[in-house]
């Protein structure tokens, strides 16, 4: 038996700072929240080493007196509440006093503050949480943290971090919501020792216009030009909104950012009353982009719920819900009923592809019914081809059975496989093209994509960053043939790396699915008779044909008995 001891102190907290603080992304939100906290205008940011080597926060914020700033790394040490009741009417992001403490016990922390017009300001210095000099500092208004070698005394969470990449593309999404939510304030972000983004503080007087405008700016143009703007006002609730038009949606869910009070929350609920507001609008793989900003009372939610204050609870949940869901429905419908009179733009082609047709046929082969005994099942012919119904699935009679085809599910399904072959044996040809094609996205996405660039390469994509907010694509497998389809494609493969268990084998198999997706036939598409047989016989090659690379069903089928039984009959007829 292992008897109880109290930990030590230095063990205590570095198991709490490991709640606070997992990463460097989450050591800068804390830095962040606590210069909007004091009031900051302007703030600059500088990360080297993915933040994880240094990472130093400026602000021009109200700052603190030097006996504050002795006593600001301590356990629980915070300005903002001083009873449990005051979380009940809370207006800053901080309130547990825990985030300097953290990030103090697990790197090498100096702060240096000075109060507005004072004097002389105040330094301090503290490694693995252990002060080590506090001291007069020059009168510089505003707060500077500085943390290097974060992690340093606690390697196994070092290493649990991802690769720099990734961590870099973490730091600029903290960075951009930040700048989302606050676009009074002036930004900057230096990243390895250049300027990475840069946030001017939005002019406009009107808080509607500055929003959008910041959002035009994080985003960019491509994404954040056509957005619904909606505003709504109740009691103790504020609602500015912008979102996706039903025909501008896109395959990822990366572009989605709710703040309550400022704050950029993961909640549950605000997303699925978002998403049945779009409700039939929307096919499975379509999500809309969507920024919301609320403001609350502080006593309808709850902030205490996590120490990385990401995940709120409200008061009342059903309220909310009914509320954004009926607003964005209800200009979603508005805008509906606007378009229905406005033209569609068919995307202009991206180069100009072979034009030879999907699923060449060398005969014409006419199969006929022939009586067998045998079980009917649809990959036993012969069968015959009874026609297209809905332009999109495709009818046959097998041994006095039906089966129905999709033939759009069933050629991507063919597709997928093949494509897989040929990547897995060198054949998926890349093609350059001509100009290379810009796909504007924030910063944070443009260095997630990039920290797949060589999975990329080898499946025939070839990216480079343009500018910081905009990827270029220079080369690509040989059957994209739309400008479209290949944001798509980078759409789909953000959403890919969102997902946590986003491993290789999905990037490929995502990417090798989306290129199948686009160069298979589309519903839609009249088939001649040829065709469609030759989509079954090749459907029937298939390792797995019954579904296609997105998990939809190819087939369906309705054998004799179960044809019979549909009419009542006692048993199906003999053949
Ligand atoms: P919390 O934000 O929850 O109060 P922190 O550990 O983040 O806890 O910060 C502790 C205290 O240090 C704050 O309450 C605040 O008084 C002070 N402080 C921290 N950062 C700044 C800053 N950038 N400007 C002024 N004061 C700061
Ligand atoms: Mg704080």
């Amino acid at each position: 038996m292992r008897h109880i001891q109290i930990l030590p102190e230095e063990v205590s907290s570095q198991i709490a700072a490991g709640e606070v603080i997992e990463r460097p992304a989450s050591l800068l939100k804390e830095l962040l929240e606590n210069s909007l906290d004091a009031g900051a205008t302007r703030i600059s940011v500088e990360a080297k080493g993915a933040g994880k080597k240094f990472l130093r926060v400026s602000d021009d914020g109200h700052g603190m007196d030097p006996k504050d700033c002795e006593v600001c790394l301590g356990r629980h040490a915070t300005s903002k509440i001083s009873r449990l009741e005051d979380i009940a009417r809370l207006d800053t992001f901080g309130f547990r006093g825990e985030a300097l403490f953290a990030a103090a016990a697990v790197s090498r922390l100096t702060i240096a503050t000075c109060a507005r017009d004072a004097e002389t300001g105040w330094k301090l210095e503290a490694v693995g949480g252990k002060v080590l000099s506090s001291a007069p500092a020059p009168a510089v208004a505003g707060t500077t943290v500085e943390v290097k070698d974060l992690f340093y005394n606690t390697p196994a969470r070092l290493k649990f971090l991802k690769s720099d990449a990734f961590e870099k593309s973490r730091l600029s999404g903290v960075l951009e919501e930040a700048a989302l939510a606050n676009p009074h304030v002036h930004f900057t972000y230096k990243s390895e020792g250049r300027t990475s983004l840069r946030f001017e503080r939005e002019p406009a007087a009107e808080t509607l216009a500055r929003d959008k405008q910041r959002l035009i700016s994080v985003l960019g143009k491509e994404l954040a030009q056509n957005l619904l703007p909606i505003t709504a006002e109740r009691l103790g609730f504020k609602l500015r909104m912008f979102v996706s038009p039903v025909d501008g949606l896109v395959a990822t869910r990366n572009f989605q950012h709710w703040f309550v009070n400022r704050r950029p929350i993961e909640a549950r609920i605000l997303q699925q009353a978002l998403y049945r507001a779009y409700g039939t609008y929307r096919s499975k793989d379509r999500h809309p982009v969507c920024i919301a900003h609320l403001d609350l009372s502080p006593d309808s939610f709850d902030v205490n719920v996590h120490p990385g204050k990401r995940e709120i609870r409200f008061k009342s949940d059903r309220e909310i819900f009914e509320l954004i869901s009926g607003l964005v429905t209800t200009a979603l419908f508005k805008t509906q009923a606007q378009a229905s009179a406005s033209i569609v733009r068919e995307p202009s082609p991206l180069y100009t592809y072979p034009s030879e047709p999907f699923l060449q046929l060398d005969t014409a082969p006419t199969q006929e019914l022939a009586a067998t005994a045998s079980m009917p099942r649809w990959f036993t012919p012969p069968y015959r081809y009874l026609g297209q119904i809905e332009r999109s699935y495709l009818v046959f009679e097998a041994a006095g059975g039906l089966f129905v085809l999709d033939q759009h599910a069933a050629a991507e399904r063919i597709l997928f496989e093949k494509f897989l072959r040929d990547l897995e044996s060198g054949n998926l040809k890349s093609q350059k093209l001509m100009l290379p094609l810009a796909i504007d996205l924030p910063a944070s996405a443009v260095q997630k994509v990039l920290s797949q660039k060589n999975r990329l390469s080898r499946l025939g994509f070839e990216v480079e960053p343009f500018g910081k907010t905009a990827l270029h694509v220079l080369s690509v497998p040989i059957l994209f043939r739309k400008a479209e389809e290949l944001k798509e494609m980078t759409h789909r493969l953000l959403e890919t790396l969102e997902n946590p268990a986003g491993a290789a084998s999905d990037v490929r198999h995502d990417a090798v699915a989306t290129i199948a997706c686009k160069a298979a036939v589309k519903a839609h598409d009249a088939l001649s008779p040829e065709e469609a047989l030759r989509l079954l016989e090749d459907l029937k090659e298939c390792a797995d044909g019954s579904a296609c690379p997105h998990g939809r069903r190819t087939i369906f089928s309705l054998n004799r008995e179960e044809l019979a039984r549909k009419f009542q009959r006692p048993g199906a007829p003999p053949l």
